[in-house]
Formats: structure tokens, sequence, C-alpha cells
């Protein structure tokens, strides 16, 4: 996409060639009486189907339709009400999706994803050949997590951060988060009348997360502010823009288009690549090492993580797991362990030529090879 104006923004919501990723939150999907927004998801379809490029719908909604037939009102009590509620919803959710698509002449696919699903390079790639041979037949994959299996630490979470994953995985240029906020503001707009809408984010910096932490708190969102930010932070790194705009109008991509009114997160200038957008896009790590100055310096210029740079090892981890790299100055970073936990800590603070005595044999190289971590002070 050139351009993250909100002219280029409407030329490529409306005319763009190159896929776009649109996540929907729960309550724009799922009416009071806790049935499907049909005509709303059908006028939504069909604005989207005569864009000339792919198009991925990342649905939440599941939980919020499938609580009617549990008898369960407000919020599911346990986690397994949740998933049942998901069971039931996603069938009704996903049908509502095919037949709305149907009405607008394309096809839609069902994809459910877990948090292991893209945390695993081999069943990632699988995904992305599925949705690449997907889009490339004019289909419309509509995505949500798979809740009743996901539970805990292996849960997105949220569907923002599904949405800005699923973005990199199909190579969008452009994610956009429809809420019910106009977008993000510099103060919660609902208690303080002079909160200004910030257009544009070049740049996610701790001003912007302190926003987002108090929106958080204060409240508005449904996914909240926070993780919202965090699906801007994954996406853009990855090289993709992020637009979040309200969807609360009859026909939200028109609406957009005619006043122009959302933030719009600006793509890093140094996009990672594919590997390296998996890699940063992670979220599970099962340990952490904290690395000496000269060690944290040497990352910075490119280099791989050496056993001697290491002065702690955290966690309980295998050869491969995600871990956490610290300094003295918190996290920095994140990278796929060459050894395992017991292995790391016997091998930290010592050389190479000593793995032969301390290991039994001579190692497997770097702890942390450069190719498979990545930092984040970018
Ligand atoms: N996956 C959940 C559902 O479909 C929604 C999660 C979210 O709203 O972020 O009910």
């Amino acid at each position: 996409m050139n351009g993250t104006d909100p002219a280029a923004l409407r030329r490529f919501l409306l005319e763009g060639a190159a896929p776009l990723v649109v996540k929907i939150g729960s309550s724009l999907l799922i009416g009071e009486d806790r049935t499907p927004r049909r005509e709303w998801m059908a006028g939504l379809a069909r604005q989207l189907a005569g864009r000339p490029g792919p198009i991925v719908i990342v649905s939440s909604g599941a939980i919020a339709l499938g609580r009617a037939a549990l008898g369960i009102e407000g919020r599911p009590a346990s986690l397994a009400e949740a998933q049942a509620a998901a069971a039931v919803g996603q069938i009704r959710l996903a049908g509502t999706w095919a037949d709305v698509w149907a009405e607008s002449g394309r096809d839609a696919a069902q994809l459910l994803l877990t948090l292991d699903d893209l945390e695993d390079r081999g069943r990632y790639l699988n995904a992305r050949n599925t949705v690449e041979t997907l889009l490339e037949r004019g289909i419309v994959p509509v995505v949500n997590e798979n809740d009743t299996v996901a539970t805990g630490e292996i849960r997105f979470g949220d569907n923002d951060r599904l949405g800005a994953r699923v973005a990199l995985l199909a190579g969008a240029e452009l994610l956009l988060l429809l809420s019910d906020v106009d977008g993000l503001f510099d103060a919660d707009p609902r208690r303080n009348p002079d909160a200004k809408l910030i257009g544009e984010v070049p740049v996610i910096d701790a001003g912007i997360e302190a926003l987002a932490g108090n929106a958080e708190t204060m409240g508005f969102g449904t996914g909240g502010m926070v993780s919202k930010i965090a699906a801007a932070r994954i996406a853009t790194a990855g090289g993709c823009p992020v637009l979040l705009a309200n969807g609360s109008h009859d026909r939200p991509i028109q609406a957009y288009c005619d006043s122009g009114t959302g933030t719009c997160f600006h793509a890093s200038t140094r996009p990672l690549v594919r590997r390296k957008q998996w890699l940063r896009s992670l979220q599970h790590s099962a340990g952490s090492l904290l690395v000496d100055r000269g060690a944290a310096e040497a990352l910075g210029r490119g280099a791989s993580l050496l056993a001697g740079g290491i002065v702690e090892v955290r966690g309980d981890f295998r050869r491969g797991d995600l871990i956490e790299l610290r300094s003295d100055q918190g996290v920095i970073g994140h990278g796929l362990c060459g050894y395992d936990a017991s292995e790391t800590r016997r091998i930290a603070g010592r050389r190479s030529s000593e793995f032969e005595t301390i290991l039994g044999y001579a190692g497997r190289g770097p702890v942390v090879h450069r190719d498979d971590l990545v930092l984040f002070d970018r």
C-alpha cells in the first residue's frame, strides 16, 4: 500500500489488489437479542466483495453467540462453559458468514487456529499455505481462535493479536480492526470532552503504550486498547500498517471512507523478513536468559548469543523453545534456544572451548543463533 493518509487508506480498502485482513469484535457481530447481526455482516460482505484484492475475516463472537443455547447470562462462569459456548456459537457464526458471503458471490472457508498452531513453525507454514491457496481462488477465509481447545497460556487471548498474526501470515498490506470506538484517544472520550483522536501513530512508543494502559483501566473498547496496541505492534513490526476504526455504522467501510475517522499505525520502515516476523510474533516463552552488557551490545550489532555472555538462566525449557532475552534494562528480545535449560545452565558464562568437558560433546554453536532471535528495541 502506498501511504497511510486517509485518502490512501480509502483507496486501498475499496480498490486495493493486495490482501486486506478485517478483524471484527463480538459487539459488532452479535446483537442484544444474542443472534448474529446478519444485515450488518451482509452489508460488510457486499462492500468488501467489490474490492479486487483478497479478503480475510477474523471474526469474534462465538462465545457471545453460544451463551444463549447454554442458558448463560452474562459472561460464562468457567472455562468449560466458555468453551462449550464457543462450540455452539462457532458453527452458527461460520454458517452466517458462509451465507452472507454466498449472497455476495463468494465462498467462505473456516479456519480455527490456536496459539500453538502458529508458534510451531511447521504448522504455521501449513496454515500459511492453506490461506494462500484459498486467497488464490478468491475464497474468503473466516478465522477465529479454536476456543474449544485453547486454554490459559496457550491462548492468543484476544482476537486482536490473532488478527495481527493472521495479517502477517496472509501477507496483508493492511489490518483493519473494526471496533466500537473511533480510534485511539489521548484521554477517555467518555469522561473528557476535550479528548482528541490520534489520527496517526508513526511509532508505538512508551507514550502510546501508556495511553493504552489508561484506556484499559478506563474500560473503553471491547478487547481493550491494550490488546489493540499489542496487535498493532506485531503487525507493524512485520511491515503491515493497522487501521483502527469504528464499525458501529451500518456500512462500516463506507463510513470510514466518508469520514476518514480512525487511527492509523504506520508500518515499520524496516520490516522483518518473514521468518523473523513469525519469531517476533511468538508469545509464549518457556524461560529467560539474563545477558551481560557486552552480550547485549553484541546482539544489538546483529551477533548471535554466546554462552559466555549469559549471567543467569531461568525456567525449564527444551532445545528449540522460545526464551526471553533480558539485560539489566529489562526484556530486550526473544529467540529459540539451541540448548535445553539444564545444558544452558551448565555452559552459561563459559567459553565454547570448554563445552566438550562440560557437556561431553562439542556443543552446537551459539546458545541463540542470530537467525533465531529478534530484538524489541527497534
Ligand atoms: N474467540 C472469541 C470468540 O469468538 C473472541 C475473542 C475476542 O473477542 O477477542 O468468542
